[in-house]
């Protein structure tokens, strides 16, 4: 699971917002201000078919900053990102 999920700044992060491009996922925010230092995202590539799926997650991040379900305050209901 991405770290960014319980992180300060995932409403405005910039290396947030592109996870949630790659998910193909509604942005928490259309305007990311805050850059991260120094992301580590694991990228899983599956093929299903012909169909080739990539996932990506942030899994360490110097800018974390622990406030335990941001995320799901934030999107209060829905199911949080894996
Ligand atoms: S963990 Fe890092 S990349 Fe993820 S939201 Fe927080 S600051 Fe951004």
């Amino acid at each position: 699971m991405c770290i960014c999920v319980n992180c300060a700044y995932v409403d405005q992060c910039i290396t947030y917002h592109e996870v949630e491009r790659q998910h193909q996922q509604p942005h928490l925010t259309d305007t990311p201000t805050f850059a991260p230092v120094s992301p580590t995202i694991n990228v899983n590539i599956r093929s299903r078919g012909e169909v080739i799926e990539m996932e990506w997650d942030v899994v360490g991040c110097e800018s974390f900053a622990l406030d335990k379900g941001r995320w799901s305050r934030l999107r209060p209901g829905e199911p949080v990102p894996t």
